[in-house]
């Protein structure tokens, strides 16, 4: 059974993602089960995605209620949600406007195309964007052309003109590269595919002036690092540096495909008018039901008080690994992302994590990454560390 399912999908699917051999048949809290009945404690939440981790009832009866009712409409009409799910969703992470697409990647061409109108409405002339090496954006045009790997963008070109790579937490590298044409810059506040780096203080610090001095806008995409995983609803107010255009996706639907990009008034005043942009699904009442829903259960059950809470015990754990093993390097990052830079190949350790039980997903520079559904205990970062340990040996 699970050999002719895994067989189907070798057959037919193009092959661009090496998935291990199991195969997943439902969830429960921080746990997946496959098909066979064998359990994975989840350190990846579907790549930061399933922030209130799996069986969630009142987002599953929310869910339910509105396939019931309508799940799709375009966007020639209001819905019930899609007001609700936008006003709740700009006061979580303080921006003003926002727009529904479908994805993080569809997030990042937004929040370019809309850096773009702001400049092309001002005359300003300025259409190239300072991205970061070792940044990741997403599998799209204009997202791949942002993205700081060589190996994603290189099958691919040309890309989008006018993106130039400066070296993440260097301002003076960031310097160096702008001039009368710089349109934005953007930026993960913590690099999640790239390593598990997270931005200084003083880099976030010295953008927000740049920028401010030099009419550039400030694009943070917080894709992956947004939605409490920091310990805050959302990193940059963690930095109180605040972006003009913020790109959010992953967390925000627990898993149904919605992303958005949100702007400041400054921006909106000057950027996307009607017929610029759109999607044909972008905010559907199903996108916009599970967004108002999420935001409601993580206020009502202060899940980023508990990350904050949680994550001084995982970090402990993980140095505690950095002591002990001698194939453990160092630990990274923030909250409930963090990873573990490992000196045996990682793709021995991910069959034997897999062996163990565990899901853990690997970021560039041989890191380990852990993820977790954000309702992750104690308990369960010990389990994770035993597992991890035997894998590791
Ligand atoms: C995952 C990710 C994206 C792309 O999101 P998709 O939904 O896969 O298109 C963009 N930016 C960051 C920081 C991400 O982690």
């Amino acid at each position: 059974m699970v050999n002719e399912k895994i067989q189907a999908a070798e057959e037919n699917l193009i092959h661009v993602y090496n998935r291990f051999p199991i195969v997943l048949d439902h969830g429960e809290g921080m746990y997946v089960y496959d098909t066979e009945g064998k359990e994975y404690l989840d350190f990846a939440a579907g790549f930061a995605v399933t922030g209130l981790g799996y069986g969630n009832k009142e987002f599953e009866e929310a869910l339910k209620e509105q396939i019931g009712k309508l799940y799709h409409t375009s966007n020639l009409y209001y819905h019930e949600s899609c007001g609700e799910a936008a006003r709740e969703l700009n006061r979580v992470c303080g921006m003003d406007r926002v727009f529904f697409t479908n994805s993080g990647s569809e997030a990042i061409e937004g929040a370019l195309k809309a850096a773009r109108r702001y400049a092309y409405t001002k005359g300003t002339g300025r259409y190239e964007f300072i991205a970061m090496e070792n940044s990741f954006h997403g599998r799209s045009f204009g997202a791949v052309s942002v993205t700081g790997h060589d190996s994603y963008r290189e099958p691919f070109e040309p890309l989008v003109p006018g993106v130039k790579f400066a070296k993440f937490n260097d301002l003076d590298s960031v310097k160096a590269l702008a001039g009368d044409k710089t349109c934005a810059i953007i930026l993960e506040p913590l690099q999640g595919e790239g390593g598990i780096n997270l931005a200084t203080q003083e880099f976030m610090e010295g953008i927000r002036s740049f920028c401010d001095e030099n009419d550039i806008l400030m694009i943070c995409d917080e894709v992956q690092c947004g939605m409490g995983r920091t310990g805050n609803m959302f990193a940059w107010q963690g930095f109180r540096v605040k972006p003009d255009i913020l790109t959010m996706a992953k967390a925000i639907g627990n898993g149904i495909p919605v992303g958005a990009f949100a702007m400041t008034e400054k921006v909106t005043q000057y950027s996307l008018k009607p017929g610029d942009h759109g999607a044909t699904y972008g905010g559907n009442p199903l996108a916009c039901t599970a967004v108002k829903t999420v935001i409601g259960i993580f206020e009502r059950e202060r899940i980023v008080d508990h990350v904050s809470k949680i994550a001084p015990y995982l970090t402990k754990r993980l140095d505690e690994l950095v002591r002990e093993l001698d194939c453990v390097t160092e630990r990274k990052g923030k909250g409930l992302m963090q990873g573990i830079v490992v000196t045996k190949p990682l793709a021995e350790v991910n069959k034997k994590t897999i062996e163990e039980g565990l899901l853990v997903i690997q970021a560039q520079g041989n890191v380990i990454r852990f993820l977790p559904p954000l309702i992750v205990e104690e308990k369960h970062i010990d389990e994770m560390i035993e597992k991890l340990k035997r894998a590791l040996q």
